[in-house]
């Protein structure tokens, strides 16, 4: 036989579908070729030759070759796949960012494995349950689904260590995340790469209401990233994020945890930064006022006046805070 003549095999492909790589040069294979498209355009690709190409690509370059636009995750048009592509998504993944809970539940009744499995996602190129899926494009009725179906709520994903109750949190899918929490999920489980927790990352990326959920759940408000040491208190009033200062104070938070990298308390950054409301916060909760940085032994009256910033550091000695004048620039 003819070794790059076309498949033998019967070949449904229209002639306007041929693969914009070979033109259906089947490279001598006797096989049926699996004819894919990219997501947007419907462009038409033989799944061998857009594999070879993609797989020497970074993942932002996966784009179809002829019109350039985003080509994940691919879409079969015609043939099986004799092995799982990395670039076309499983229909139960398909299924669940679709919110179709239609399908995933019949999905699941003929495959009960399906719940508790790991799935590449071809998009960000990480491997992820459905219930990660759910929970992170915020499907809460697919999330129902697949507890129902004895998904392992408190599974977490190899690459980081994330849960599905720290990606709802972390994306602000604060009914997932209920749901999560109503089926017993473990809401402290931190990711492994920073130790960042649920609570954590609610306050990181401003999600109130997740944060609020996971309090009132009890989540531990204490944990700090591995990093550098910071605690949710510490990032509220490190970033001026004053509205999730109060609910954590509330929630009894240890204002007096420091920084590793510098010995700064919340107290501290708040002086340092001029941050007067999340300071009188920090004041009335019962925060150390005189909590020294041990990189250089400032306090927060002292960097309060070093910054400039009277009204803190009026605030602070008001408060009964040390404050030695001669080791600051301003006298009162
Ligand atoms: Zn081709
Ligand atoms: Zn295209």
């Amino acid at each position: 036989m003819d070794a790059v003549a076309p498949s033998p095999s019967p070949v449904s492909v229209p002639e306007e579908g041929v693969c914009h790589i070979c033109f259906l040069d089947f490279h001598g294979r006797e096989v049926t070729p699996v004819i894919v498209t990219p997501q947007l355009c419907g462009h038409r690709y033989d799944l061998h030759c857009i594999t070879g190409w993609f797989e020497g690509l970074s993942l932002d370059n996966r784009v179809c070759c002829l019109c350039r636009k985003k080509a994940l995750p691919l879409k079969v048009v015609s043939g099986v796949p004799d092995e799982e592509s990395p670039f076309i998504q499983h229909e139960a993944l398909e299924a669940v960012y679709q919110g179709n809970t239609e399908k995933l539940a019949s999905m699941l009744t003929i495959a009960p494995e399906l719940a508790l499995r790991f799935f590449h996602d071809p998009v960000i190129d990480k491997d992820i349950t459905l219930l990660h899926a759910a929970a992170w494009k915020g499907k809460a009725d697919c999330l129902q689904v697949l507890i129902n179906a004895g998904a392992n709520i408190d599974i977490s994903r190899h690459s980081d260590g994330i849960t599905p109750a720290f990606v709802a949190a972390a994306n602000g899918k604060t009914d997932c995340l209920k749901a999560l929490i109503e089926a017993g999920a473990n809401v402290d489980i931190p990711r492994f790469t920073d130790g960042a927790t649920p609570t954590l990352i609610a306050v990181q990326n401003l999600y109130l209401d997740s944060l609020q959920v996971l309090i009132e759940a009890g989540a531990n408000v204490d944990i700090p990233r591995h990093s550098d040491g910071a605690t949710p208190v510490l990032i509220a009033v490190e970033k001026g994020f004053f509205d999730y200062l109060n609910p954590l104070i509330e929630a009894g938070a240890d204002l007096n945890a420091a920084r590793h990298t510098d010995g700064a308390t919340p107290i501290f950054i708040a002086a340092h930064e001029g941050n007067i409301c999340s300071l009188g916060a920090l004041i009335k909760g019962g925060a150390n006022l005189n909590a020294a940085r041990h990189t250089d032994g400032a306090t927060p009256a002292v960097i309060a006046a070093r910054e400039g910033y009277i009204c803190c550091l009026k605030e602070l000695i008001e408060a009964g805070a040390e404050y030695e004048e001669e080791r600051c620039c301003i006298i009162l």
